[in-house]
């Protein structure tokens, strides 16, 4: 089983995700936490650009994100799922397709490029607005929005992921309360685990 969490920077998503990953254990469940970017090579990669920003092209940037998670799928998420385990992913092509698509590339080249990588079983798009997502950002990180977290990008980007028509996508509300959102998510996921 494959889920994968998507959303604008500040949406909770890795909050969610490490919350449904504890609930799954307790019911005695094997799952893999994992994330995009990587900590592997082309991921660190992908923290360096943002250290400097603009010091390669927009096309070179998505290719990087592409290799990355070429060798993430062949090294962890293939053999996981091989092994009958529940992989939680951070991010996904969705992702790719969200941010490279919102810095000007075509989303649909981006799915195809994307074709390699297993389809989720579900994908849980976590939607709130951007305004609240930096003000997340602020708050519970204690810092600053990064480069890539200002707003006007943040907005083309979540205007990337609404236009996704994918079956397998899942919009959950993500403005309410933690514990509400998270029972929304249970409510999806339980079914799939029988
Ligand atoms: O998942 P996390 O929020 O840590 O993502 C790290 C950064 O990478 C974010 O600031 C996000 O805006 C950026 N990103 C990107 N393109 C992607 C995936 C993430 O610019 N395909």
């Amino acid at each position: 089983l494959l889920i994968a969490f998507e959303g604008i920077d500040g949406c909770g998503k890795s909050s969610h995700l490490r919350r449904l990953a504890a609930f799954l254990r307790r019911q005695g469940l094997t799952v893999v936490t994992t994330r995009e970017p990587t900590n592997g090579p082309f991921g660190r990669r992908i923290q360096a650009m943002f250290r400097q920003r603009n010091a390669i092209s927009k096309r070179e940037e998505l290719e990087l994100f592409v290799e990355d998670r070429r060798e993430h799928v062949a090294r962890c998420i293939l053999p996981a799922l091989a092994a009958g385990q529940i992989v939680l992913t951070d991010r996904y092509y969705f992702s790719t397709a969200a941010y490279q698509g919102a810095a000007g590339l075509d989303p649909d080249f981006i799915f195809t490029m994307n074709r390699f990588a297993p389809e989720p079983d579900l994908v849980l798009l976590l939607q709130a607005p951007v305004s609240e997502c930096l003000r997340r950002i602020r708050e519970n990180r204690g810092e600053e929005p990064n480069d890539f977290e200002q707003e006007a990008q943040l907005i083309r980007v979540s205007r990337c992921f609404q236009s996704f028509t994918q079956p397998c996508i899942h919009r959950i509300d993500a403005t309410g309360e933690r514990k509400l959102v998270q029972e929304q998510i249970r409510a999806l996921v339980r079914p799939l685990c029988r």
